[in-house]
């Protein structure tokens, strides 16, 4: 019997873990895939970091700050974005991000449009982030706030859609305005960072810190079911069943799996908190490459702001050359270069993204000679990436506490589709474990 028994071992799930071993609590967290770490997962290729997915976090995230101080991650172990984004039109490149931003003339904004932008900026580092998360109308959607803003459509289509529609993995901007704030805000206090061995190195380093206080994470096996307390009519669980039919008895059970699997155990012991586990999922594809030279340098992302054409097939929405942001120093190579086209609506695999990136490099750069220096080592389908904050749906999410008094929701379905709202969930779980604990 533990004290704690959690399912699932992303970001989530170890926060959770971490906060009760920490706490001197006895902690089992069951991982279903071979390694921690979800949705932010990192495999090694040729000695090189390849995230599963490109993604990055902001340095501003607040609760994801305290807790990578926590299990050891320091600042200069963040690497960050120090050249922003470049944007490439179908025509020409520029530039947005420090330092220093140029606007009118040469930048990616018109001059009212970057005038608009350092009002709205202002505006929203002057609010708490929670604050900002509380505002999800009037406008029923990201793109219709931004034009009530009075951004052009130059602006929309040239800068937002680009930038926002590979944050948010929906380029129709649909995600509700106070979400759109919150993410301006962070974006605005901080750079985007990855740790220097990829996005995994956040739970592996946290599922370490678990092991060190204690705590046990095991990988490789499902939790099958979530078990009733067969004396408690149902109030409370005895713990969990995995796949293999063991039963680990537990004081409290924290569900920390990702949306589609958690309504699924979530069910059988309260269906209607099940029933409001987010199900619009927003989903993207990465191409992963090798390439033994840098297609470019600085620690940049670079956007396609082309227009979209519909014949065009799968379309590649970012490049970002990791390697310059995690391993500035190793000039030699291999550069990893992760490729993403944002599927939302579409089909989730992205067919032909490897010939879409070729096709791609080959417009954007046609004196690198692509077939020679680049090798595609990976591609990684997230159909269901993250929940789609649509208009409302935040409001409607299910809360941690379940009808089964010792059962603790955790996961970004909780709060909001990002890293931070993961981390925090985790955190808050393991606040409610101890507060309901002896
Ligand atoms: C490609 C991509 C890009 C992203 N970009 C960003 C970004 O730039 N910035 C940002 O902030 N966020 C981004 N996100 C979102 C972010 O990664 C997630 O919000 C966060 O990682 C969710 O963490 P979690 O712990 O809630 O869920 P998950 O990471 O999904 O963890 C859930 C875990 O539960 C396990 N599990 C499921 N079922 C079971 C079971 N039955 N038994 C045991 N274990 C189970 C799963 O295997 C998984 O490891 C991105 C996501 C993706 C996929």
């Amino acid at each position: 019997m533990v004290d704690a028994v959690v399912v699932g071992g992303g970001l989530a799930g170890l926060a959770c873990a971490h906060g009760l071993a920490a706490a001197g609590r006895s902690v089992t967290v069951i991982e279903a895939a071979d390694a921690v770490g979800g949705r932010a997962r990192t495999v090694w290729r040729e000695g090189r970091p390849v995230d599963r997915g490109f993604q990055s976090l902001f340095r501003a995230y607040p609760e994801t700050g305290r807790f990578l101080k926590e299990i050891g991650i320091r600042r200069r172990d963040l690497r960050p974005f120090t050249r922003g984004a470049v944007f490439h039109d179908g025509r020409t490149w520029s530039r947005f991000g420090p330092p220093p931003t140029r606007a009118p003339g040469g930048g990616v904004l018109a001059r009212s449009d970057w005038a608009r932008l350092v009002r709205l900026v202002g505006e929203v580092v002057a609010k708490p982030p929670e604050a900002l998360l509380e505002m999800d109308g009037p406008e029923p959607d990201t793109e219709t706030f931004l034009r009530v803003r009075g951004f052009s459509d130059e602006a929309i289509e040239g800068f937002w859609r680009p930038l926002f529609g590979v944050i948010m993995l929906d380029r129709s901007l649909g995600a509700d305005p106070g979400y759109f704030r919150f993410l301006l805000s962070m974006l605005a206090r901080g750079p985007a960072v990855i740790p220097a061995d990829g996005l995994g190195m956040i739970a592996e380093w946290a599922a370490a810190s678990v092991e060190q206080r204690g705590g046990v994470v095991r990988t490789g096996e499902p939790v099958a079911a979530l078990e009733a307390d067969p004396g408690s009519g149902g109030r409370r669980l005895a713990g969990v069943r995995t796949a293999s039919g063991e039963l680990v008895r537990a004081r409290h059970v924290v569900l920390a799996a990702e949306a589609p699997a958690a309504r699924v155990l979530l069910d059988p012991v309260d269906p209607a908190s099940a029933a409001r586990v987010p199900d619009a999922a927003a989903s993207v594809t990465t191409a992963a490459f090798l390439l033994d030279l840098p297609l470019y340098r600085g620690r940049t992302i670079v956007l396609n702001s082309a227009p979209h054409d519909p014949d065009e097939g799968t379309r590649i929405d970012l490049v970002c050359q990791t390697t310059n942001v995690v391993r500035p120093e190793a000039g030699e190579g291999p550069h990893v270069l992760l490729a993403t086209s944002v599927t939302t609506g579409t089909d989730p695999a992205a067919p032909g993204i490897e010939d879409a990136v070729a096709r791609l490099v080959g417009r954007w750069a046609p004196g690198f000679d692509w077939a020679r220096h680049a090798r595609h080592v990976d591609t990684f389908v997230h159909a269901f990436a993250q929940f789609r904050p649509l208009h409302g749906v935040r409001r409607e999410l299910p809360g941690p506490r379940t009808a089964a008094e010792n059962l603790i929701l955790a996961g970004d379905l909780t709060a909001h589709p990002s890293i931070e709202a993961a981390v925090a969930s985790g955190r808050r779980a393991a606040g409610i474990v101890e507060a309901l604990s002896p």
